[in-house]
Order: structure tokens, then C-alpha cells, then sequence
């Protein structure tokens, strides 16, 4: 592309923000839809997300994505938050407008429609969800608000399972979340569920590892969607498929938390046509 005058810039601020796969997806998109639209990433030190922010609107740039561990650092440098980022306590995504930035969470709205894209239901399900981090929490929102029946949460601290189920049953005013300790997974019901992984046990370079090991539990489910999209294909994905479940990794969860914050900040819609041309660059990229 040619940089000129004209030339939007958007970006990724973050630390650190180096392996990043943002800049594929939205440069990729720039290019495709003949935006005149530069995505970069920008490493930022800690103690220095305000200035970052404040700089940012002062350059002009259109738009910003957050990542670890800025994503709830950053609310106190916005001018407003979108009520779904709010609930969740955390903002991914920067929208410039009139005076500041705008925050947004697309991370959760992206696991739906990856989650939606491979059929996969959430409305009515009984799911198990593994961790209680920031992106556990985001799911367990996620599920209670898409009226899933009942989600089992296992964590290693049963202290954080509590106080997830706790807020997130607050907060939609349902009482779907079950929280439970990771080692008591043998109490769940005997039936199949769908699960969510979203530990980050099995991460690169720790790619070894499921955070539970046992045959009898992957025999419980039916579908495994783990987060984790580095590796491809995780030792969780592993131990579902080999109990005959369908195993998924979170590729297009990244895939789609990029495309709604492009959508954000150019005020289009991407079509599924593009999603999935886009999805191969990503998938080239990782070698899958
Ligand atoms: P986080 O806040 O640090 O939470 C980590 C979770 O993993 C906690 O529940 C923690 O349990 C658990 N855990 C860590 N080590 C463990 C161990 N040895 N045994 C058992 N449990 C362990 O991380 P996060 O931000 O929620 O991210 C979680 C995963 O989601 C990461 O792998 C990340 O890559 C992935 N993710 C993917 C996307 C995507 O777009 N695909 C987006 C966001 C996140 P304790 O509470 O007991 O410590």
C-alpha cells in the first residue's frame, strides 16, 4: 500500500506486544477492502497506558486494540465505556469519537461468532467451563447472557471460581454459574457437555499439558473449544478427540474479536466471505 496524507492509522497497544497476529488480520483487511489504513503495534511500559492513550487521540490515530495486561488499566483513559465492556470489566478495543476514546470488549462477542460459525450452540447447553481468569470470566458473562442452562466453572483456586460465579450470577441475574474446584471434576453429572477451555495451561511453549489429564473426564464431553490457538492443536484438543469428541482451538475467536473492532472503527460490516478469506492468511501464517 502507499502511506500518504490520507493514511488512518490504528494499533495495538500492550506489553509485551511483539508475536502479535493483529497486524495480520487488520493490514490484511486494509488491504483487501482498499482502506487507506495502517495497523502497528505499539509496546507501551507499564505505568504509561494514560499518556499512550492520551498521545494516541492527540496523533489522530482512529482506533486502538488492548492486550495484557492493559485491559482494565486502560478504562480510566477512556471518555466511555460500552456497556457489554463495562459488565465485563474489561475494554480490548479503543473507538475514537468526539473528545476521546470510546472502549469496547469484542474478545467475548468474538467467541460467539467463531462459536456460531462452527455450529456450535451455546442457548440451552450445559457447559463446562475450565479457569477463572479474565478470559474465563468474559465466557461465563457470555453464557449466562446467551441463557446456556447451567456452566460447571473448574478452577485450580476454588476462591476465584466463587467469586466469578458470584458476580457474573449478579450481574445477569441468573443463577446458571456453578462454581466448583478443578479437582473435583469427577462430581460433575454423568452426561456430555460442551466445554470451554480457558485456562492457560498448554500455552506455547508449555504445549505438553491439559489442565486435567484423566480419560474419564474428556468422556464427558462432546465438544471442546479451547482458547489456546498457539499450538493448534493443544493437548486438551487432543484428549477430547481421543474420547471421540469434536475439538476446536481459538484461532477464529482472534479471528473475530479483530473483525469487530475493524467493524467498530470503519463503521462497516465485514462479510462472512471475507472473515473466511482472511482466516486462510491466519491459518498460513500458522502453518495449519
Ligand atoms: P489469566 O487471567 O492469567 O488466567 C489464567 C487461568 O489459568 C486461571 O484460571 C488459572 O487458575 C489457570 N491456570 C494457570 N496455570 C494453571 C495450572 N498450572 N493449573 C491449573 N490452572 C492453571 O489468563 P486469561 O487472560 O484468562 O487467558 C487464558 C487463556 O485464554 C490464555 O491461554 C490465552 O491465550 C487465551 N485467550 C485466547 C484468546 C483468543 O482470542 N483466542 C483471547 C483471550 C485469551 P488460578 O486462578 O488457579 O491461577
Amino acid at each position: 500500500m502507499t502511506i500518504d496524507g490520507y493514511t488512518r492509522t490504528c494499533g495495538l497497544i500492550g506489553n509485551p506486544v511483539e508475536h502479535t497476529l493483529s497486524p495480520l488480520i487488520h493490514n490484511t483487511l486494509a488491504k483487501k477492502l482498499s482502506h487507506n489504513l495502517v495497523y502497528v503495534p505499539f509496546h507501551v511500559e507499564e505505568g504509561k497506558v494514560l499518556s499512550a492513550v492520551q498521545g494516541a487521540y492527540a496523533l489522530n490515530v482512529l482506533g486502538l486494540n488492548v492486550t495484557v495486561p492493559y485491559k482494565s488499566q486502560v478504562m480510566d483513559a477512556l471518555l466511555e465505556i460500552d456497556e457489554l465492556a463495562e459488565k465485563i470489566g474489561a475494554v480490548n478495543t479503543l473507538v475514537r469519537m468526539e473528545g476521546g476514546f470510546k472502549g469496547y470488549n469484542t474478545d467475548m462477542p468474538g467467541l460467539y461468532r467463531a462459536m456460531s460459525s462452527e455450529g456450535i450452540q451455546i442457548e440451552g447447553q450445559e457447559i463446562i467451563l475450565l479457569g477463572a481468569g479474565g478470559a474465563a470470566r468474559a465466557v461465563a458473562l457470555l453464557c449466562a447472557s446467551k441463557n446456556a442452562s447451567k456452566v460447571y466453572l473448574l478452577n485450580r483456586s476454588v476462591e476465584k471460581a466463587q467469586a466469578v460465579a458470584g458476580e457474573v450470577n449478579e450481574k445477569t441475574g441468573k443463577n446458571v454459574i456453578l462454581p466448583m474446584s478443578l479437582s473435583d471434576y469427577h462430581h460433575l453429572p454423568d452426561q456430555k457437555f460442551l466445554a470451554i477451555q480457558a485456562t492457560s495451561v498448554g500455552l506455547y511453549p508449555d504445549t505438553g499439558r491439559a489442565v486435567i489429564e484423566d480419560d474419564a473426564f474428556y468422556q464427558k464431553i462432546h465438544t471442546g473449544y479451547d482458547l489456546i490457538y498457539k499450538p493448534s492443536h493443544t493437548r486438551f484438543m487432543q484428549l477430547v478427540q481421543k474420547q471421540g469428541g469434536k475439538a476446536y482451538h481459538g484461532l477464529k475467536m482472534l479471528l473475530y474479536q479483530g473483525i469487530i473492532a475493524y467493524e467498530l472503527w470503519n463503521d462497516i460490516a465485514v462479510s462472512e466471505e471475507m472473515a473466511t478469506e482472511v482466516y486462510e492468511v491466519l491459518k498460513e501464517k500458522m502453518g495449519i
